[in-house]
């Protein structure tokens, strides 16, 4: 009989949280897991999932207007909002009940509650009007994050990306603030939906991090679809008047929106936790600090996924869950590396991109090819739409490895996932160069690339 009532419990049933408890679980760990929200975390309730639902709405416009230019002739249909988001809502809960499905079938103890730490083996889990102590050989924290706004005049008449799914009623007029994956995505998504976007960006270029010929070409194609993209543009105050939000900027002027999205970073949910009690090392903005395995600084605790603040996608969160599953009850042979990790952003049109950005390679590996190809896609041709494809091979001299490629255009995100597959094997440009293209494509022009730009 062991001294605990589980071997591992479980805070947080987001991504990482619900992958390690199965994971373990179908190994025949003892497992409890505790969620204070909805089952599937950030990703399936306020994240990845309603948002690329909403994505899909927003694609409609613009393939209602193109369908013209292929002879489909009449109105074009209207958008109902609250179709949308009832649809949606439809849907979260078939999810969240499937998670839930998930986890009871692979024998893990579902506890609806919120969960904070005693001591380095025991949980409280406060349910409301009661609450219960359980302990754990193991502790995993799986708490994910929330989104960070600013403090200044006005700030709580602003929204975050959670509040963004069921507004009431539709922005017809949105001030999006930020300039990184949600503040991007959710300006071309409620553009497309026939709100009026403004975005503002504190800096010189949106989409910090990603390669310089991306953020640029990406720019210039959500401007065309109408974003009113301000660089160099920072809130000073909002109030509430008659009409709307007056937003008062930086230099001066002014604007009146229905709607004010905060995107602007999120921070690791841990308030109240007893994190900082039990001595557990976390940096400045509270992200609990992991050693390669995922343990804490308390050896019984582990933690993975947005609240370590490493990246914060989904999959990395799952991929680090399986590890840490595998390291503490299988035969420790999975890894998990950070290099190569593909990610798409939601722009309209997408973004795609799997290495290193132009920059980045120069700094690394020195002397560096880059091919690069901006072409008008071939429904375009009938379409009459301005959009453009932009694709950027970049190759170590060296090795001749390809260490980047980058896209902007049409379901970006798809292309690039199998492309990272052969970055991962080590593919050269060699090899890109004899695999035979998929006509007509856009995503051939990756495998035809022979000049180099420089
Ligand atoms: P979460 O999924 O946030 O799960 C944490 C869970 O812990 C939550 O359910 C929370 O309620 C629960 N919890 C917190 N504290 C407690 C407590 N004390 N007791 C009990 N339960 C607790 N990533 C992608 O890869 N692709 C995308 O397209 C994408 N789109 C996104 C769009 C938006 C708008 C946002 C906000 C994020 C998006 N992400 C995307 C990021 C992705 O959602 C996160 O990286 C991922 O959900 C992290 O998983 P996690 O398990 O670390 O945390
Ligand atoms: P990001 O960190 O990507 O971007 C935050 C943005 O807000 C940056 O442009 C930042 O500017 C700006 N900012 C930060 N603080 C302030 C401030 N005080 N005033 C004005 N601007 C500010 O965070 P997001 O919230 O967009 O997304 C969080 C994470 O969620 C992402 O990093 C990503 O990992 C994940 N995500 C993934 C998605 C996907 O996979 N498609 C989609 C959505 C989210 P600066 O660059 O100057 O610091």
């Amino acid at each position: 009989m062991s001294e605990f009532d589980f071997d591992l419990f479980v805070i947080g049933g987001g991504s990482g949280g619900v992958r390690a408890a199965r994971m373990a679980a179908q190994r025949g760990v003892r497992v409890a897991l505790a969620e204070a929200g909805a089952l599937g975390g950030t990703c399936v309730n306020v994240g990845c999932i309603p948002k690329k639902l909403y994505s899909y709405a927003a694609h409609f416009a613009e393939a209602f207007e193109e369908s013209h230019g292929f002879g489909w002739h009449g109105d074009a249909p209207q958008f109902d909002w609250n179709v949308l988001k009832a649809n949606r809502a439809k849907e979260i809960t078939r999810l969240n009940g499937i998670y839930q499905n998930l986890l009871v079938n692979s024998g893990v103890t579902v506890m609806a509650g919120w969960a904070s730490l005693v001591d380095a083996h025991t949980v409280q889990i406060t349910h409301p009007g009661r609450s219960e102590r359980v302990t754990a050989k193991h502790i995993l924290i799986a708490t994910g994050g929330k989104p960070s706004v600013p403090i200044f005049p006005g700030h709580e008449l602003v929204v975050t990306s959670d509040d963004m799914f069921d507004l009431d009623p539709f922005p017809k007029r949105l001030l999006v603030v930020g300039g990184g994956y949600i503040a991007c995505e959710f300006a071309s998504i409620f553009n497309g939906l026939g709100a009026e976007i403004t975005q503002l960006y504190r800096g010189e270029q949106v989409l910090r991090g990603f390669d310089d010929d991306v953020r640029n070409f990406v720019v210039s194609e959500m401007k065309k679809t109408g974003v009113d993209l301000r660089l160099n543009a920072d809130v000073k105050h909002i109030a509430r008047i008659s009409d709307g939000l007056a937003v008062t900027l930086m230099d001066g002027t002014e604007i009146v929106v229905d709607t004010v999205l905060y995107a602007t970073g999120r921070v690791p949910k841990v308030a109240g936790m007893g994190v900082e009690a039990l001595g557990l090392v976390q940096d400045k903005q509270g992200a609990i600090k992991v050693d390669d395995d995922y343990r804490t600084s308390v050896p019984s605790i582990y933690a993975v996924g947005d609240v370590t603040a490493r990246i914060q996608l989904t999959p990395v969160a799952l991929g680090e869950a399986m590890k840490l599953v595998d390291h503490l009850f299988g035969d420790n042979q999975r890894g998990m590396s950070y290099e190569f990790i593909p990610t798409a952003v939601f722009t309209h049109p997408n973004i795609g991109t799997v290495g290193y950005s132009e920059a980045d390679a120069r700094k690394k590996f020195g002397e560096v090819a880059v091919y690069k190809s901006d072409f008008k896609p071939l429904k375009h041709t009938l379409s009459g739409s301005a959009e453009r494809v932009f694709m950027k091979l970049i190759v170590d001299t060296a090795t001749d490895r390809v260490v980047g490629l980058h896209m902007v255009g049409s379901d970006a995100g798809e292309i690039v996932q199998g492309f990272a597959v052969a970055m991962k094997a080590g593919a050269t440009k060699a090899v890109f160069d004899s695999t035979i293209g998929i006509h007509p494509t856009a995503a051939e022009e990756f495998v035809t690339m022979r000049t180099a730009a420089s």
